[in-house]
């Protein structure tokens, strides 16, 4: 059973940089690593959260009382039309080189800074393709540490969302079914243009806040029409580049980046009378 690490501070694994620490920490290279892990919660009733890059989350100020388990499964096997891939892996990396050798379905994954396994866990999206475009199938570990193999109707896709959101366990593997096509690389390449033309790439942030609504408007759209760019609240800050992301500057804590969602939440409802969602994952330190 793989070694645990006490009182590991988890703003370094948040793409934000905030967080207070883990009480139990550890990694997970192997499959079998991961149902160990979960037999072992199972039977200690150990409070887990399992972490891909850090993409999409914010940690508590206070941390995480419970085992955070860092998915490292990174194989990538390319069996033409399929690749099949550690849910570890970078998502980012598997758009371009499927891109590069002429694959198609990915490209949209070049620039999110995600694992295989926050994507699949996502339901991640951009340029009008989503993973569940292209997902054949994901191996579970559920929480009693069995392997199961859901195909992607039995995952339950919608927009931002997944299944496994609403089951306990761990993505450790995907299957991506990709077709022909010699436009792939010239497509990815002008995704990734897009993205850093429009994303604050630079600044600490875990994506967009908020799901878009529906309708008319995006979510950005609707914040920026409220005049809400450049808002600051302590160390966070609604960025100037796009609305949709709050970005850390000056050592933001999670209190602050929730409290500016919050006033963005209220002055939307109020100016525009949507209501927003939140689509990044807040952890709180006495998660279930
Ligand atoms: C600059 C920037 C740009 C972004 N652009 C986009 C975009 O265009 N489109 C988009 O959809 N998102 C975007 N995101 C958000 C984010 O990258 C995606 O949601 C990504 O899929 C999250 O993956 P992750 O590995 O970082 O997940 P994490 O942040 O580590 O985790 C997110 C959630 O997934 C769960 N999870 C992660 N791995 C597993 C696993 N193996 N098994 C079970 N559960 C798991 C976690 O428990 C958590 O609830 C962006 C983020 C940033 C910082």
């Amino acid at each position: 059973m793989s070694q645990f690490e006490i009182e590991k501070p988890l703003k370094q694994f948040s793409t934000f940089g905030i967080g207070g620490p883990a009480r139990f920490f550890t990694e997970a290279q192997e499959v079998e690593a991961l149902q160990d892990l979960m037999r072992y919660c199972h039977v200690q009733k150990l409070p887990f959260f399992v972490l891909g890059k850090g993409s999409n989350v914010l940690f508590d100020d206070r941390g995480f009382d419970g085992l955070v388990i860092l998915n490292k499964i990174t194989f990538c096997q390319f069996e033409w039309p399929i690749v099949h891939v550690g849910a570890g892996y970078s998502f980012s990396l598997l758009g371009s080189q499927t891109a590069r050798k002429g694959w198609a379905g990915l490209e949209f994954a070049s620039g999110i800074p995600g694992s295989v396994g926050g994507a699949v866990y996502m339901n991640a999206g951009a340029s009008g393709s989503e993973t569940a475009d292209v997902l054949m199938e994901a191996t579970f570990v559920n929480e009693t540490g069995e392997l199961e193999v859901l195909s992607r109707d039995q995952i339950g896709f919608s927009y931002r969302t997944s299944v496994f959101q609403k089951r306990k366990g761990v993505i450790a593997s995907a299957k991506f079914l990709l077709h022909p096509s010699e436009e792939a690389r010239k497509k990815q390449l002008g995704i990734i243009d897009y993205r850093t033309r429009t994303q604050p790439y630079s600044d600490k942030s875990a994506g967009c806040v908020f799901r878009n609504p529906g309708g008319e408007f995006s979510a950005g759209a609707l914040i920026q029409q409220c005049g809400l760019k450049g808002k600051r609240i302590g160390g966070a800050e609604v960025s100037p580049m796009h609305a949709n992301f709050i970005v850390n500057k000056e050592g933001a804590t999670a209190g602050d980046v929730l409290a500016l969602a919050e006033f963005v939440k209220n002055e939307v409802k109020e100016k525009t009378g949507v209501d927003l969602e939140m689509e990044i994952r807040c952890v709180p330190r006495n998660h279930v």
